[in-house]
């Protein structure tokens, strides 16, 4: 009889536990099923530069049938969690509802934008977690230098020239350097735009940007911002948003169409319906093998779960981050086999030693051991450890093609917003020309 075993999540955890599953496990002895809501492993720390044109959306993705040898995959959502039949449900993309059984069950199902209740927020803030974001901010940006360039009101240039961002970690940060960084390499094509000038802010809550790393690091990063224009508002809080613009906690209103909200992560909320224990995050409990409290042959890792994290000698949960998701999957793969007789359990063991935060024009800081960098030397040593991490050979020659030929030709200002929304075949459907969806 072959053993079920079921990943759901292909993204950093999840793929990389199903790799390991196939050398564990004979093909014989065990069926491999991953459930994924798309067919493609999403490489995070390039959706910045995705966003900012720097490397085309489709290089940032990797399809999973190029990454998985014999394991199977399942399209769709998890929407239901038997513990007491070990089975899941399954919802695909044509609403279609099927079962899985399952002998041991692996949740990988990452996080999505931590979301406050800030008025307005839901409706008028963007996040940067999916490639449709990082695809749809950079069309927006275009977009929002189209109009200024066309607009003969000063107001409204005003408006659509101001870009807020809040949130100061290492996904905000980055994404706010390389955004500004693309919007100024383009301003050379908007005449009218580039007359009036733009304006960045970021804005944090907390006293320091990037508690990620060190503080000196970190004030390297803000120098650096600051000296290319950007404001950042430290001790700072977002209190309402607008189509028209955002109200600050210092009372200050900002006029602005682009609001990108980056505070965090919170998981996956389908989790809330798979009947598995969570913490007061919303984390799946599990222990050092990650295994999930209570329930046997169920297992949860990366930002979905609460890993203890042996840096901090299991007293709180490793960070949500892919190099932890990412060392988890072998792990537990390992255990997974040891449930069904192969091989030993081991603990999660992995401590953190480096990390490094992109901030655009060839510069970057971070970490690495007990050395720390900045500079042109940091984002290098970035832009090569991400290389060789994502996976496939053939999107790390399309990163590294991508960025040769951005060097000498900058980079694209087509605003590309219609794709994946084709008009309807009807006469009327082409009277306003143009893009999906112009700018109010
Ligand atoms: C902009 C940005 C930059 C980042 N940069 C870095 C970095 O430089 N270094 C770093 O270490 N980390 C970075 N991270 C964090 C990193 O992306 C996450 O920690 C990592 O993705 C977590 O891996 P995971 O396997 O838990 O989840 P994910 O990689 O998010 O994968 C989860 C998968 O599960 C799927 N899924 C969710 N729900 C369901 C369901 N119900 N049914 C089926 N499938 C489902 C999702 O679609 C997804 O494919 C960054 C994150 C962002 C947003």
């Amino acid at each position: 009889m072959a053993w079920n075993v079921v990943i759901v999540g292909g993204g950093f955890g999840g793929a990389s536990a199903a790799r390991h599953l196939e050398r564990l496990l004979p093909r014989q002895s065990a069926r491999l099923v991953l459930v994924n809501d798309v067919n493609f492993q999403l490489y995070t720390p390039f959706l910045p530069e995705a966003a900012a044109g720097t490397l085309e959306p489709r290089h940032v993705v990797t399809p999973l049938r190029d990454i998985l040898r014999r394991t199977y995959l399942r399209l769709g959502a998890v929407t239901a969690h038997d513990p007491a039949t070990r089975t899941i449900q399954l919802t695909s993309h044509e609403d279609e509802v099927d079962e899985l059984r399952y002998d041991q069950l692996l949740l990988a199902l990452g996080s999505v934008s931590r979301l406050l209740p800030v008025p307005g927020l839901g409706k008028n803030g963007i996040g940067l977690k999916s490639l449709a974001d990082a695809i749809w901010l950079r069309n927006h940006i275009v977009e929002t230098l189209e109009a200024a360039n066309a607009s003969e009101d000063p107001a409204r240039r005003e408006e659509l020239l101001t870009y807020v961002f809040v949130g100061g970690g290492y996904a905000g940060l980055e994404a706010l350097a390389e955004l500004q960084d693309f919007a100024a390499d383009a301003m050379d094509r908007y005449p009218r735009a580039r007359l009036h000038g733009m304006r960045w802010i970021g804005v944090e809550a907390t006293d320091r940007v990037l508690p990620e790393i060190d503080a000196d690091l970190a004030e390297y990063a803000m120098r650096e911002l600051r000296a290319r224009g950007v404001e950042i508002r430290l001790g700072t809080r977002l209190e309402e948003a607008t189509s028209e613009g955002v109200r600050l906690s210092t009372g200050e209103r900002i006029a602005t169409r682009t609001l990108v909200w980056t505070t965090g992560v919170v998981p996956h909320p389908s989790l809330g319906s798979l009947n598995v224990p969570l913490d007061e995050r919303g984390r799946v409990v599990v222990d050092q093998y990650m295994h999930v409290q209570g329930l046997e042959g169920v297992w949860a890792i990366g930002d979905c779960a609460a890993v203890p994290d042996p840096r901090k000698k299991g007293a709180a949960p490793s960070p949500p981050t892919a190099q932890h998701a990412i060392r988890q999957g072998p792990v537990v793969a390992r255990n997974i086999a040891a449930e069904l007789g192969i091989g030993t359990p081991r603990p999660f063991r992995y401590k953190a030693r480096a990390a490094f935060v992109n901030l655009g024009r060839h510069k970057a800081v971070g970490r690495l051991g007990p050395f720390k960098f900045r500079g042109f030397p940091a984002w290098w040593m970035a832009r090569t450890y991400h290389v060789s991490r994502i996976p496939g050979l053939a999107r790390k020659l399309h990163t590294v093609a991508d960025w040769t030929v951005g060097l000498p030709f900058g980079r694209d200002i087509a605003e590309v917003g219609s794709i994946g929304h084709p008009r309807p075949l009807r006469a009327d459907a082409y009277a306003r020309g143009g893009t999906h969806r112009p700018l109010e």
